[in-house]
């Protein structure tokens, strides 16, 4: 069974970071910031290769990377998105 953020399955929620591969220099400080292992070496890019390890709301490896490649959904859209999911899975009960 895989991992729940209050009672929603992890891999319903969007939440990840997205690399620019235009801005990226692969200088790997994302891929040894980030103690959730989200990042990893994938063919010499460093790779969002575990994106539902991220935890839902932490940007920590956005400001760390000097290029700004790192980004994400954004924070109304996370919102609502979580909004709807604790609706739907409230509705299942426990
Ligand atoms: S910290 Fe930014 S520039 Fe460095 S490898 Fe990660 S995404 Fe690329
Ligand atoms: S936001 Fe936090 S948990 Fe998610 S990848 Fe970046 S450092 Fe890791």
């Amino acid at each position: 069974m895989g991992e729940k953020y209050h009672g929603i399955p992890r891999e319903e929620i969007q939440w990840f970071p997205t690399i620019d591969r235009e801005k990226c220099t692969k200088c790997g400080v994302c891929v040894e910031f980030c103690h959730q292992n989200v990042f990893s070496w994938v063919d010499d890019d460093p790779s969002v290769s575990n994106p539902y390890g991220c935890i839902v709301g932490c940007t920590g490896c956005e400001g760390r990377c000097e290029s700004k490649a790192i980004s994400f959904p954004g924070m109304r859209k996370i919102t609502e998105e979580l909004r709807k999911l604790k609706t739907k899975y409230s509705e299942k009960g426990p």
